[in-house]
């Protein structure tokens, strides 16, 4: 029944094919309380009625809304369906049905008639007399041309607002549009592929959508379609998630609710969890470790100063931008706008960090290829790898690295196989060459999990340990993990095991990863399992390092049981990339270590940045620190009861959290300010180390907007 009416691609050049003039919503009411029904209803008249969709009628029953809806002329299929989609998200998506031979025609005043479905759900139904019927549409006018969308249906479709959509997955704010969307689009696609339809025919109906819609420029479009059209379509067509478990994991919880294929656990051994002991602070003058922690280079080895900063499309600044005079033309040491680093900024970065700092070793937590994602083989990726491993080389030629594999350095981004997954789609061609990349730096005993994972577990010195995650298994955008959630390559169990492993041997661990495993983009169901490993653990992690959101931020951890007691403290770094909006920056960490019994637990952190604005207003860049969280924040130690401390002081005092939120962005002057909204959200997402959980939030929420 579903599918009856995804056939919206299919020959919508063709006139002749029309579809009737009723159609039947049903939207599943259960959840929805009377008031908010009513709401509906009168929010979907408001939006027909420039439409001239007249008149409706509405049927509430037990479960279900249904709404009726009458046209006044006989339209196109698609025109009607894509009309319905609209009006009804405000029923958040759900199956609707639309009947091509519905059993027999009935007045549009009448009490509409009812029957079951195949799944005993009540049908109710209005047809049109001529439905089922193939008569050649009157419209006159000139014939659309090839692969072009009518111009009612372009404007009609701008209702989706499928660039904010865009907006939210360049953002990782899933709202209700983009599930809406989500849920759309892939029934559309499931419906193509199940009807036979061929990969390039798919491809070619999605890029004529996306050129007429305007969602991107035409090369992007195209750039786009080729480059993810295999991984998707292989996926849809093999996965057994049903349509609203693909959108759960792509969105999130608010999408669709966990399914058992979206609740697998991890087992841990039975050793049971060692009492907790406060960590003592170091006494003066004990040695320390200073560590780099760099992120998110996104080395554009394409950008051009003077080409143009607001091309219009996800990356700009780049060699085949035109030229620009003023203020549009892309800077020279980089720029606010959509736009990734330059080389003589990394080089210019690199230069002033070997001059000036003595390091014991560097943290590199991914993201290294630029965001023109709808353009990236196989081949660019290993060459951007290889370009960065090759200036990590040069400039700090005796210094252990530690890297950790970012979501762009797949080929499309996202796209990581798990193991289960051979042949030309492996992922096999990725960490083979990190193998060779990150062979620089790493023991030969890493080798096996890095093929299979590209994790590892190292000894850095006796009783600590350094493990990196690869945590594109746990990225929604992932598509792969459509085919199998359940902890991919084992990547979990493992790191059980290599943390029992140095607990028995009273070593201290710091985990390093791209992707934080509380933010939105980490999968649910994997981050509710890496939260209780990290309880589980919490002697033995010391601390936790991440990058990916480029913004300077952090996440704690609280008892599972003991909900206000904080346990451990993820560090996001600030990226290198000024993509978006922001001054390019590093990060140095002073660490507890070097001698029997370390703590390994971070005392402070500096924090270093080049203006953007002024580098490029007088042709020099120069770095200097921006703040020292110690004093900035002024705290006795960095345990994570201090950070969490930092936070209640950020809800009383409003100046406290300006000056979070300042770091935040790296004092740019391009980011906009933070309203009392935006205060909520960035310190919901600092208390939420687990994904799509904001049961620490709610509190929040209520001494926010008390005081
Ligand atoms: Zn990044
Ligand atoms: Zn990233």
């Amino acid at each position: 029944m579903l599918c009856s009416l995804f056939s919206i691609f299919d020959n919508y050049q063709q006139k002749e094919n029309l579809w009737p003039r009723t159609l039947v919503y049903r939207c599943d009411t259960t959840t929805v309380p009377t008031p908010i029904r009513h709401i509906n209803i009168r929010r979907i008249r408001d939006k027909a009625k420039p439409l001239n969709l007249i008149p409706f009628s509405f049927i509430t029953t037990t479960n279900y809304l249904i709404c009726t809806i009458h046209t006044p002329m006989k339209m196109h299929r698609i025109w009607l369906l894509l009309i319905f989609h609209c009006i009804f998200r405000t029923c958040d998506g759900g199956p609707f049905w639309m009947f091509k031979n519905a059993p027999t025609p009935i007045e549009s005043t009448n009490v509409p008639s009812s029957f079951y479905d195949n799944s005993d759900r009540l049908i109710y139904f209005e047809s049109d007399t001529n439905q089922g019927n193939s008569i050649k549409e009157s419209r006159t006018g000139p014939t659309p041309r090839e692969r072009t969308l009518p111009l009612f249906l372009v404007r009609f479709l701008s209702i989706f607002e499928l660039n904010r959509v865009v907006r939210e997955l360049e953002t990782s704010s899933m709202s209700s549009v983009s599930c809406f969307v989500c849920k759309w689009g892939i029934g559309i696609l499931r419906y193509l592929l199940a009807a036979g339809a061929t990969e390039n025919d798919i491809a070619s109906k999605v890029e004529t959508f996306c050129i007429d819609l305007h969602i991107e420029s035409e090369r992007v479009c195209k750039g786009v379609v080729e480059t993810f059209k295999h991984e998707i379509l292989h996926v849809l067509a093999k996965t057994n998630f049903t349509l609203i478990e693909i959108c759960a994991v792509i969105v999130g919880e608010s999408c669709g609710e966990s399914t058992p294929d979206l609740n697998w656990t991890v087992s841990f051994t039975p050793v049971p969890k060692p009492p907790v002991v406060n960590v003592p602070l170091p006494k003066p003058g004990a040695p320390v470790l200073r560590v780099l922690h760099l992120s998110d280079t996104h080395f554009d080895m394409y950008y051009k100063e003077g080409a143009d900063a607001e091309c219009g499309e996800p990356l700009c600044c780049r060699m085949g931008d035109k030229i620009m005079n003023g203020s549009r033309a892309a800077g020279k040491w980089g720029d606010y706008r959509k736009c990734d680093t330059p080389l003589r900024t990394i080089e210019s970065m690199f230069e002033h960090i070997a001059k000036n700092f003595k390091l014991d070793y560097i943290l590199w937590t991914g993201d290294l290829p630029p965001h023109d994602i709808w353009n990236q083989s196989r081949t660019d990726q290993i060459y951007v790898l290889k370009q960065t491993t090759k200036l990590f080389m040069k400039y700090f030629p005796n210094v252990p690295i530690f890297p950790a594999l970012g979501n762009h350095e797949g080929a499309p981004v996202n796209s990581f196989p798990p193991p289960f997954v051979k042949g030309n789609d492996s992922i096999a061609w990725l960490y083979d060459e990190l193998i060779d990349a990150w062979g620089n730096w790493l023991p030969n005993y890493t080798t096996p999990t890095i093929r299979k994972g590209a994790f590892y577990s190292v000894l850095v010195s006796p009783g600590f340990r350094i493990i990196s995650l690869n945590l594109n298994y746990c990225n929604n955008r992932n598509w792969w993990l459509l085919l199998n959630t359940t902890d991919p390559a084992e990547e979990l169990q493992w790191l059980i095991y290599e943390l029992q492993y140095a607990e028995f041997k009273k070593e201290k661990v710091h985990i390093i990863g791209h992707i934080p495993p509380g933010m939105e983009d980490c999968i649910k169901i994997w981050s509710a399992n890496y939260y209780k490993i990290i309880n589980r653990f919490e002697s033995t992690i010391a601390s936790q390092f991440f990058g990916h959101t480029h913004m300077d931020e952090f996440e704690i951890f609280y008892d599972e049981v003991d909900v206000t007691r904080p346990t451990n403290l993820a560090y996001v770094g600030p990226s290198v990339t000024p993509y978006v909006g922001l001054n390019p920056a590093f990060r140095i960490y002073t660490i507890d270590g070097l001698y029997t019994n370390s703590s390994y637990a971070v005392l402070d952190h500096e924090n270093y940045m080049m203006d953007l604005e002024s580098a490029n207003k007088n042709g020099t860049a120069s770095w200097f620190k921006l703040y020292s969280a110690k004093d900035s924040y002024r705290m006795n130690s960095m345990q994570p009861t201090d950070w969490d401390k930092l936070v209640k002081q950020m809800v009383a005092d409003d100046t406290i959290f300006q000056r979070y939120y300042k770091y935040y962005h790296r004092a740019s002057s391009a980011f906009p300010t933070c309203d009392q909204k935006c205060k909520h959200q960035l310190l919901c997402a600092v208390i939420s180390g687990k994904s799509h959980d904001p049961s620490q939030c709610y509190h929040l929420r209520k001494l926010l907007y008390k005081t």
